[in-house]
């Protein structure tokens, strides 16, 4: 069982004395136990079982097994969302005076995470650009923990060297955390190339049809499975066992729609590559990304985000959202139905415009996750909104 398909079907699965084909949810809180002295030895830890669902549920075990034999990690997490696992990662791993350097390309609110809570611990961040290994080693500091990263970035597909940034954090005794919601592990998979820790917001692409919201971490047995898991089991955000069941389904087909939505991603690239009104597509899989060569080197595919910039500013960019008819205009991303958004006034909308100008997150940029209708439609639903540029 060692290709990717067939675990995103199988692993982790432990059937009961009933039989099911499919995995159960256990909708449970606690567990019972045959005797006193068991109860006492699982209390213990002398024995293991489950006890209480904030601590372990079989459903949700069964994800993290799936998904931590998928990424090829020794553990696990789950949690409620991605922003919960990145949470207990930085409390379970981080003190008063240690310091991050973080990748200025990361999730909005992970950035808010840092800057507005950690912060008022005690816990410093330097932020530098993702694509330059010098900046990051400048700022590491001998209080440096841990090194924090995207990759693709979101909206404008920079690429950051897992290699290269995984051999400099080691250097220096830092551990390396890449946030690998973009690829999922059908794309990319970061411990193999140096990370010590994957992050995960499972409401994208591993749910696939976004219907929940969670979260996980995946890494070694210390790290995850007792200083993570610990605070976890002590702080409360776990994951529900509906939600493991939902995302459980998701990982089935997982490897099947990061291909074909990666396929189709490619091929509107091409196309909008070429249309005279565009002036400029972000997408790795192009030749024309400068980080081509690096993408194609720690990525089986290129994902299912492509950024463009169109002609003619924030009213162009509104004009063209509000022409299409098929697709989703909602910022989330990773579903199989195709979404539209304008980060500059959505998913980047809080950062000032002197700083979105400096990012490159202009008026005309527009940002799309590729789903699984025909790309013939996606093609026409572009053209209609190119056409009201
Ligand atoms: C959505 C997202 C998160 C946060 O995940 P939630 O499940 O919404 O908490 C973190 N990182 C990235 C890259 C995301 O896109």
């Amino acid at each position: 069982m060692t290709h990717l398909s067939t675990l995103g079907v199988r692993a982790g699965q432990v059937r009961t004395a009933e039989g099911e084909h499919a995995e159960p949810i256990f909708t449970t809180s606690s567990f019972v136990f045959r005797s006193a002295a068991e109860a006492a030895a699982r209390f213990a830890e002398t024995e293991k079982g489950n006890i209480y669902s904030r601590f372990t549920n079989p459903t949700v075990r069964c994800f993290e097994e799936r998904l931590a034999a998928m990424e090829g990690a020794a553990c696990c997490v789950a949690t409620s969302s991605g922003m919960a696992a990145i949470l207990a990662t930085c409390m379970a791993l981080l003190k008063a005076g240690d310091h991050i350097v973080c990748s200025e390309s990361v999730f909005g609110s992970t950035i808010a995470l840092i800057n507005r809570y950690l912060v008022k611990f005690g816990i410093a961040v330097t932020y530098v650009p993702l694509d330059d290994p010098d900046a990051w080693r400048l700022a590491i500091k001998p209080n440096t923990r841990l090194f924090y990263l995207e990759t693709p970035s979101n909206p404008l597909s920079t690429i950051g060297d897992i290699r290269t940034l995984a051999q400099l954090a080691h250097e220096h005794d830092v551990l390396l955390a890449v946030d690998n919601c973009f690829c999922t592990p059908a794309l990319q998979r970061p411990l193999e190339l140096g990370a010590d820790l994957v992050i995960h917001s499972a409401t994208k692409f591993l749910d696939g049809q976004g219907r929940c919201v969670g979260g996980a971490v995946l890494g070694d047995a210390e790290r995850v499975g007792k200083e993570i898991f610990g605070f976890l089991r002590t702080a409360g955000p776990s994951m529900s066992p509906f939600n493991a069941w939902v995302f459980l389904k998701g990982l089935e087909t997982l490897e099947l729609r990061m291909r074909a939505q990666s396929a189709a991603a490619l091929e509107l690239a091409r196309w909008l590559e070429q249309q005279p009104k565009v002036r400029r597509v972000y997408y790795a899989g192009l030749p024309s990304h400068p980080q081509h060569e690096l993408a194609k080197s720690q990525q089986s595919a290129f994902g299912s985000i492509v950024s463009f910039e169109v002609e003619g500013g924030r009213d162009a960019a509104w004009a063209f959202i509000d022409a299409t008819r098929l697709m989703s205009i909602t910022a989330n991303l990773g579903d199989v139905k195709t979404t539209i958004t304008h980060p500059a006034t959505t998913t980047h909308s809080r950062i000032s415009p002197e700083e979105r100008e400096r990012a490159g997150i202009t008026e005309g940029l527009l940002r799309i996750s590729v789903g699984l209708e025909h790309v013939e439609d996606l093609k026409e639903d572009l053209a209609r909104g190119l056409a009201c540029v």
